[in-house]
């Protein structure tokens, strides 16, 4: 049989056939197109997943994956009698890397120190960065022994002291490393964790470059903080606090030229000292409003002891370095005056070394405007902190105070009497008056006599009494 097939029918078939043909080509391609859209949102969320479980910078696990690990680890070492030793490592310093060399520099800082740590860290199950300048390491097994996980503390430590060269300077930072062991140091994963920050935070104040294994007791002291905290911030209101004064006498007539005032604060189960609780609302962000109570009640009592009629001598008020950095701070003194209508002069202002050095410039400006209202001004425990004396000869202050720690052995220790007599010396030369504190004997005061110091303070003559008695003191005029 013979086909035959017209020319009309036969393009048609062509048509049809080249048409089926490219429909396949084109679903083919949608479908590459699918599945290579399927392939890159596959790597997107991979790489989400990444992101959310590690540092973009260093590549290192982050915080939330160090917590989950640790808790599976925790199940494990309870489940099989393990052990588990967390340490968390803290850079000191990192911020001031970052003002001093900018972001970038100290980027470019961590990474390197990742490096380094992953390699130090090598025998360990997870190393993460927990934070900005914290690293976070587990170690479990036999890695985790107390012996294992100090001897790893201080490498960790050793390696973050290296050198690291960045933008051609060597970069140093120190830093200092908390551990919590399992089983002993808290209940569960997140407790090991916690007590390792404690611990951590423990290194920090008290041996930077160095390391610190948790302790109950640390516990024992945050709790007890913690409290301090929490009553310190009801004090002012349930009038808790009160100020004492100390008198100050001038060394040659036994005058009283000025009272120091010193906080002092009755809680509910005893009193507090002030060497405890200032730090804390230091740390607390409270001392802005404490010391603008202090400053407020020392200005009225002063106040109130004119209109006793008493000999006008000044108040010193100490300030703490955090009231220092608070821009508004002469104006607040300038208000308080005004408030109290009590002369300038009749105030005195107590700064650290630490407090004035930090920001020379500012202080500068903060100092002269004080100086121009009138307020005198004191460096206090001179000696202990770091001043450097071409800005010392600049500062407009009227007194240096000498520590009470070189007056305390001033008649045994022949470098105390040398240090004293030293800051008497340097004081005298850029026209300063020299106070000493903490004066308990008459050899002390001898001593100070001797060699030219212009006031004293200390219990040789009185501490500091609340201010019915001060104001006897001020009768009488002098000792
Ligand atoms: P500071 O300013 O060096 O005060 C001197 C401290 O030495 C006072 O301790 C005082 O009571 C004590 N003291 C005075 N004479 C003697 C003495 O002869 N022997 C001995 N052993 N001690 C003597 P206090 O009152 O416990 O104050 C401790 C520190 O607390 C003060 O040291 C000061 O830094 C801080 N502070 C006290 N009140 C205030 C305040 O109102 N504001 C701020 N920012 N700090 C304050
Ligand atoms: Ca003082
Ligand atoms: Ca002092």
């Amino acid at each position: 049989m013979v086909v035959t097939v017209s020319a009309s029918v036969f393009w048609a078939l062509m048509a049809a056939t080249v048409l089926a043909a490219v429909m396949v080509l084109v679903l083919f391609a949608e479908r590459l197109r699918a599945r290579t859209r399927d392939v890159e949102r596959r790597r997107a969320e991979e790489r989400i997943r990444f992101l959310s479980s590690h540092d973009a910078l260093t590549g290192l696990p982050n915080r939330l994956s160090f917590r989950e690990h640790l808790h599976k680890a925790w199940e494990r070492a309870e489940a099989e009698n393990g052990r588990l030793a967390v340490l968390l490592l803290d850079l000191d310093d990192l911020s001031k890397l970052n003002d001093s060399m900018g972001h970038e520099a100290a980027d470019r800082f961590l990474v390197v120190l990742a490096e380094r740590l992953a390699v130090s860290a090598r025998g360990a199950e997870l190393l993460a960065r927990a934070g900005g300048d914290e690293f976070a390491i587990l170690l479990a097994g036999g890695q985790a022994t107390v012996a294992a996980a100090a001897a790893m503390a201080l490498t960790l430590v050793e390696t973050a002291a290296l050198p690291c060269e960045i933008d051609g300077h060597d970069v140093l930072l120190g830093a200092s490393v908390g551990v919590a062991v399992y089983p002993g140091d808290g209940p569960d994963a997140d407790a090991l964790l916690k007590n390792a920050e404690i611990a951590m935070y423990r290194a920090v104040r008290e041996s930077p470059n160095g390391f610190r294994f948790f302790t109950a007791r640390m516990d024992i002291e945050l709790a007890e903080r913690r409290r301090l905290e929490h009553d310190l911030r009801r004090a002012l209101s349930k009038d808790e606090l009160a100020l004492h004064y100390q008198p100050q006498v001038d060394i040659r007539s036994g005058r009283i030229v000025g009272f120091e005032a010193l906080a002092r604060w009755q809680r509910d189960d005893g009193p507090v000292p002030p060497g405890r609780f200032i730090p804390v609302a230091e740390e607390a962000g409270m001392i802005g409003q404490i010391g603008e109570w202090v400053l407020r009640e020392a200005c009225r009592q002063a106040r109130a002891w004119d209109k006793a009629g008493l000999p006008p001598v000044p108040v010193a008020v100490n300030l703490s370095p955090a009231q220092f950095q608070r821009n508004d701070l002469a104006q607040l003194v300038h208000d308080i005056l005004r408030e109290f209508e009590l002369p300038a002069g009749r105030l005195e202002l107590e700064l650290t070394e630490g407090a004035v050095m930090e920001d020379p410039a500012a202080a500068d400006r903060l100092l002269t405007a004080l100086r121009t209202m009138g307020v005198r001004l004191s460096i206090d425990d001179f000696g202990t902190g770091y001043s450097s004396l071409a800005r010392l000869k600049l500062f407009p202050v009227n007194a240096l105070k000498i520590d009470r720690s070189f007056v305390t052995d001033i008649t045994t220790d022949p470098n105390d009497a040398a240090i004293a007599r030293a800051i008497i010396h340097l004081g005298h030369a850029l026209g300063l008056s020299v106070v000493s504190e903490g004066v308990e004997t008459e050899a002390q005061l001898a001593y100070l006599r001797t060699e030219g110091c212009d006031t004293v303070q200390g219990w040789l003559y009185s501490p500091a009494v609340p201010p019915e008695q001060a104001a006897e003191l001020l009768r009488k005029g002098r000792f």
